[in-house]
């Protein structure tokens, strides 16, 4: 309800400002529409970087982090894109250009399983027989785009400037061309070769995984195994045996060796009529385990002594290539010694499987020991493995463990519970094999590696050492993968000779081919699959190895395969990058391992790099599909402002933090710092217009030149310096946290509690004596707001482009024709008055102790009193003494006396008083007809005021008239002398105090004042 009281119309004032300026309330999700809108019309985004790419004092390099395109972007992925959204703008307007160009990464395993969902096929085999290659690519390629939509809409709802039209795929050929120079450069160094290796290989995606792969973030889950302890015969002894413990019994399949630790005490004990073998500290614990209380050491013995020791292995009959390796290497099925053998757990003898075991694969390896590895692609046993053949390598575990019991071996198998590596995408449990596959021997160039990380900035320690954790491992690079949709490996083996070529690039490539292709050829399979070539050594032909990429080298290749090389060098290596935590083992590490390969140097492709904590739910629990509490972003932005969601998301924790995101807080805090930066300035424009305020005449120096500017003015022009300082300095450590509590302090503390109070009453007057003195408050709002809306044009990009066009542009069309072309404030030493500040404190605490002693004394704020009394150390007597005007306003009291000493006549009855440290206020609460009758006023002045504006008259407004009946004959005494000071208070050209309601046919209005009731009305005329 608006309009209406006495027939009042809505002034012409009121209409133009509510529908082109600034509505009464902060409404952010109408304004983010309207200024999407301004920004696509203007082309704003496009401007400001042509712009800046041709007027920069400087370049800071950088290569979007690509988002996997294979589902829809989730909140986490929307507080990623916010703090590169910071930097960008941020950057710019300190007058860098920053290549912020999208780029999207869109092959590998992420995009397959996501497809082969959409599918229904369940396996690679499958997918194989059913769709076949050229069609699954198509489909990917379709897939990519449908999630590109929601990333595109993503960046258009929550404001981020990063430009879609230089955007790289990391499909296309022409980057995969560049990407194949990364390791056309490692081939030339000799570190891309192939290898038998242990890998970690998923039997769901039938492909192996890097080890950076296997330490993401979601790949360990609690899994069920079994745990299983046995017996291995001493082949020289009839009663003699090794107790081994294994989770996995399905590699005693492909046992071959027994390991002990060669400096530890081991044991012989006696159990019923057999003699068992085990580390001596074990003893206790395992038989107590095992449930057996009748046993004794019957010797000890040192773990070396054990070398060489032949067992019997149990299957042979089940799997006669066992015993054919017997007889190709001496040591298959005897003890070897060595030192990674753990005998703090289990029985300290362990079981190797080298064709199943990373340290199982290299003690078999530096001995000679032949690899035994019978699976296929689907890690089912092939026919080498005898009577376990077609088996699935985890489905044997029952066969191996019902053979060992027919053979008097089985001690006793029970489950447990224990963290197991599983497909960070699929979740199968993953087994590890030995397999053919290509490396990159990142291992060899380690040290080179970890020089080039330890120039990097990394911001915060805890993700930076986890970083250099991984690194150090500096396994070889498994970069080959068994899969489809992905850049090929470039590499081409004659099938006569085994001599391999690397090729580069397409032309390369076709001019090599032994048959042209003809038709659609792109840098996929199948297509590339159909190149042949003549091997240069023997004649004959040369075919691809069938693999493709693993993706973290697809996305790592950017900073040199989103380029051309000119641009490479201006912008790599590139000034910062941030990225989730998750990323150290993936793009963090691709990125640098690539660069340093590619460069042959010892340095990092990013000089800095923040990593990010990842979201989670409000309860603090990760997002999971399982669980159903992810948020999706642009679900969220329908109803909740882009702002609003960027302030909480850079405000509420550090950026290595994990978020918990919890939607109720975002009307609390952060729509309260917004809103109070909106309502200042709104206040701003709504004074300053109605004055005449031209920023380009009443500058602060004018200002300053009239000597209109009093004390409050130039300490909230001293901490604005403080605060453009501090709030700079954390956003270049990236405590965007702290540096938005500086702004947010500011704003709602420093501007709107104490200044705006400060100066309130000074403005509310259209006398044309203080004209001066009102436009010189203007100045300094001006120069305060304005510097602040800039300062927030990194977080909340919506509302400092609102704030710029309604009030500044509007009062100073010379203004640029958007805030992101504005200059980032730097701090004006000479407006800087630590002194002054000092002062302040001093006065402010002053002030809040009057607060605390009028509590005591029930007397309210809005109430004034005759006498105060502050006792306090001369240098502070002497500041109060100067501000002593402001004092009696703030605290609304006549006459202020500052003393050194406690006076007596304050222990008499009628004082309170309050105290802090060495400062002590004493209040007269004693209050005449006179003091009373104006604390009435105030009070109803009060509700006045609010009625006015819940009636939607502008603080500008002047009324015809005020009516408040129904006062007691008293009340009507003590405010008569009043009247003209509240209709000044409420603008009003008349106040009335009719009797009663009956008296005026008006609209009335019911108010609270303490334990009566009042009655209001307005009468306003149309203008
Ligand atoms: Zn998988
Ligand atoms: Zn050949």
């Amino acid at each position: 309800m608006f309009a209406g009281a006495l027939g009042c119309k809505v002034t012409d004032k009121f209409k133009t400002n509510s529908t082109q300026a600034l509505t009464p309330d902060y409404r952010p999700l109408e304004l983010e529409k309207e200024i999407r809108a301004f920004w696509e019309q203007n082309n704003t985004l496009r401007k400001l970087m042509d712009f800046k790419e041709k007027n920069s004092k400087g370049i800071v390099g950088y290569v979007e982090g690509p988002p996997t395109l294979n589902g829809i972007p989730h909140v986490g992925h929307a507080r990623g894109r916010v703090m590169k959204d910071l930097r960008y703008r941020w950057k710019t307007m300190q007058g860098y250009f920053m290549p912020f160009w999208a780029g999207w990464d869109c092959q590998g395993l992420p995009v397959e399983l996501e497809v082969e969902k959409l599918l229904g096929v369940k396996n690679k085999r499958e997918l194989l027989e059913r769709v076949g290659e050229e069609q699954f690519i198509e489909e990917c390629k379709k897939a990519i785009m449908k999630y590109h939509r929601e990333w595109v809409k993503l960046d258009s709802l929550l404001g981020i400037f990063m430009n879609h039209d230089k955007a790289y795929w990391t499909y296309h050929d022409s980057y995969i061309e560049r990407e194949w120079q990364y390791l056309k450069r490692a081939w030339e160094q000799g570190l891309l070769e192939e290898g038998h290796y242990v890998v970690a290989y998923c039997p769901g995606c039938q492909t192996s995984l890097s080890s950076a792969e296997v330490g993401h973030e979601d790949s360990y889950m609690i899994v069920e195994d079994p745990s299983l302890y046995f017996k291995f015969k001493l082949t020289d002894s009839q009663d003699e045996y090794f107790l081994v413990w294994t989770t996995m019994p399905f590699t005693l399949v492909t046992d071959t060796l027994l390991a002990v630790h060669p400096e530890a005490e081991y044991a012989k004990i006696k159990v019923n009529d057999e003699k068992w073998i085990m580390a001596k500290q074990r003893v206790e614990p395992v038989m107590q385990e095992l449930g057996i209380a009748k046993y004794e050491i019957v010797e000890t013995f040192s773990g070396s002594s054990l070398e060489g020791t032949k067992y019997d292995f149990p299957f042979k009959d089940l799997v006669p290539k066992q015993a054919e390796l017997e007889g190709k290497h001496k040591l298959v099925h005897r003890v070897i010694l060595e030192d990674f053998v753990d005998v703090n757990t289990a029985t300290g003898v362990v079981h190797q499987s080298p064709g199943n075991g990373e340290e199982d694969f290299f003690a078999a390896q530096k001995r000679g020991v032949p690899i035994f590895a019978p699976f296929d692609d689907e890690v089912r046993f092939t026919s080498e493995a005898g009577a376990f053949s077609g088996l699935f390598a985890r489905d044997a575990d029952a066969k191996v463990v019902e053979e060992l019991r027919k053979r008097g071996l089985l001690v006793e198998v029970k489950t447990v519970k224990h963290e197991y590596p599983t497909c960070w995408r699929s979740h199968h449990k993953l087994v590890w094999l030995a397999r053919k596959e290509y490396f990159i021997r990142t291992d060899k160039i380690n040290a080179r590696v970890l020089e080039a990380v330890g120039k990097v900035k990394f911001f915060y320690e805890s993700p930076k050492n986890r970083f250099l954790t991984f690194l150090k491992e500096g396994k070889p690079w498994c970069i080959s993968r068994e899969r489809v949709w992905g850049a090929p490996l470039p590499v081409w083996k004659c099938e006569k000779c085994g001599e391999k070529t690397l090729v580069a690039s397409k032309e390369e490539l076709v001019a090599n081919a032994i048959e042209k292709p003809q038709g659609h050829f792109e840098l996929h399979k199948p297509w590339v699959d159909r190149i042949t070539m003549k091997c240069q050594k023997c004649g004959g032909i040369m075919r691809r190895e069938d693999y493709v990429l693993d993706c973290w080298h697809n996305a790592g290749a950017s900073p040199y395969a989103r380029f051309t090389d000119a641009e490479f060098a201006k912008y790599v290596p590139v000034d910062f990058l941030t990225e989730g935590i998750d990323q150290t083992r993936g793009w963090a590490n691709s990125l640098l391992l690539e660069h340093v390969i590619l460069t042959r140097k010892a340095e990092p492709p990013y000089k800095a790099f923040l990593f990010q904590g990842l979201a989670q739910d409000a309860k603090g629990r990760k997002m999971s599909k399982s669980l159903g509490n992810v948020i999706e972003a642009n679900k969220l932005l329908e109803n909740q402002s882009a702002d609003v969601c960027r302030f909480y998301m850079l405000r509420k924790c550090s950026p290595e933090g994990f978020i918990s995101f919890d939607l109720s807080e975002l009307r609390g805090r952060p729509y309260q710092v917004l809103s109070t930066l909106y309502h200042l300035s709104r206040f701003l424009l709504q004074n300053a217009e109605f004055d005449g305020f031209n920023p380009e005449k009443h500058t602060l120096e004018w200002a300053m030149s009239q000597s209109q500017l009093k004390k409050a003015d130039s300490w909230l022009l001293s901490k604005l310096q403080e605060a453009v300082q501090t709030y700079t300095e954390k956003l270049e450590t990236c405590e965007f946290n702290f540096a938005l509590g500086i702004l947010e302090d500011y704003v709602i503390e420093t501007v709107s509690r104490l200044y705006v109070p400060m100066v309130r009453k000074e403005l509310w007057t259209d006398d044309p004596e203080t004209l001066n003195r009102r436009l010189s408050v203007y100045a300094t709002l001006w120069s305060v707001l304005k510097t602040v809306t800039l300062l927030f044009n990194p977080i909340t990009p919506y509302l400092s482009e609102v704030l710029y066009q309604n009030v500044y542009r509007k009062l100073d069309a010379k203004l640029h024709e958007s805030v992101n072309f504005e200059d980032w404030p730097k701090p004006n030493e000479q407006l800087r008055n630590v002194a002054l500040e000092e002062d302040f404190k001093t006065l402010l605490k002053c002030v809040s102790l009057v607060y605390s002693a009028r509590q005591s004394a029930k007397l309210k704020r809005r109430w004034p009193l005759s006498k105060m009394v502050v006792v306090a150390p001369e240098e502070a007597c002497n500041a109060l003494k100067d501000m002593a005007e402001l004092f009696r306003e703030l605290a609304n009291v006549k006459t202020a006396e500052f003393l050194e000493i406690v006076p007596a006549y304050t222990s008499q009855e009628g004082w309170v008083s309050a105290s802090e440290g060495d400062s002590q206020v004493f209040l007269d609460v004693h209050r005449d007809e006179r003091l009373l009758g104006e604390g009435l006023m105030r009070d109803l002045a009060r509700r006045i005021q609010a009625l006015r504006k819940e009636l939607g008259y502008l603080p500008t407004d002047m009324l015809d008239g005020v009516y408040v009946a129904e006062l007691d004959d008293e009340t009507t005494r003590l405010l008569k002398p009043y009247l003209s000071e509240m209709e000044e208070l409420v603008r009003t050209k008349k106040v009335h105090l009719p009797s009663s309601r009956e008296k005026v046919k008006a609209q009335w209005h019911e108010c609270q004042m303490d334990d009566r009731k009042v009655y209001v009305a307005i009468s306003q005329q149309e203008a």
